[in-house]
């Protein structure tokens, strides 16, 4: 493991505008798609497969470490706790380092409320980016 990943490349600042485009002409056309389009496009967020993030060993002032950067932005949101699980309803729960099991690969999420938890995807708080955990990993 290393210390050092190539950031994935990102869509220019204003293409997620383009992209809303046909979607938004479609339901000023059919809005009694409108509720058919939010469900669709739920799913398809739901099952995208998203860059993993990466375990990496972290050396920082002559101390090595355990950390999990992410391929967007490169940042470790393991140690700064900046992986949130996104749900359906917009709520989010933040993993915190000590839900990060690197001898088992698995995270393990403290939802208040599991029952009524949705689960949508896994976001790096600090690009506001989607992720998927770690080749292997779970989520128990
Ligand atoms: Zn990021």
């Amino acid at each position: 493991m290393t210390d050092t990943i190539e950031p994935q490349p990102v869509a220019p600042k204003d293409a997620q505008w383009d992209v809303l485009i046909p979607v938004r002409d479609l339901i000023d056309k059919h809005p009694d798609l409108a509720l058919t389009i939010r469900e669709t496009v739920t799913q398809y967020v739901r099952d995208a497969e998203y860059p993993a993030l990466i375990p990496v060993q972290i050396t920082d002032d002559g101390e090595t470490y355990a950390g999990v950067r992410c391929p967007w932005c490169g940042i470790d949101v393991e140690n700064s706790e900046h992986l949130d699980v996104l749900d359906e309803n917009d709520r989010s729960t933040t993993i915190s380092a000590d839900e990060f099991d690197h001898d088992h690969r698995t995270v393990s999420p403290d939802y208040d409320d599991r029952g009524q938890f949705d689960g949508l995807c896994y976001v790096c708080t600090g690009c506001d980016r989607p992720v998927s955990l770690p080749t292997a990993w779970t989520e128990r």
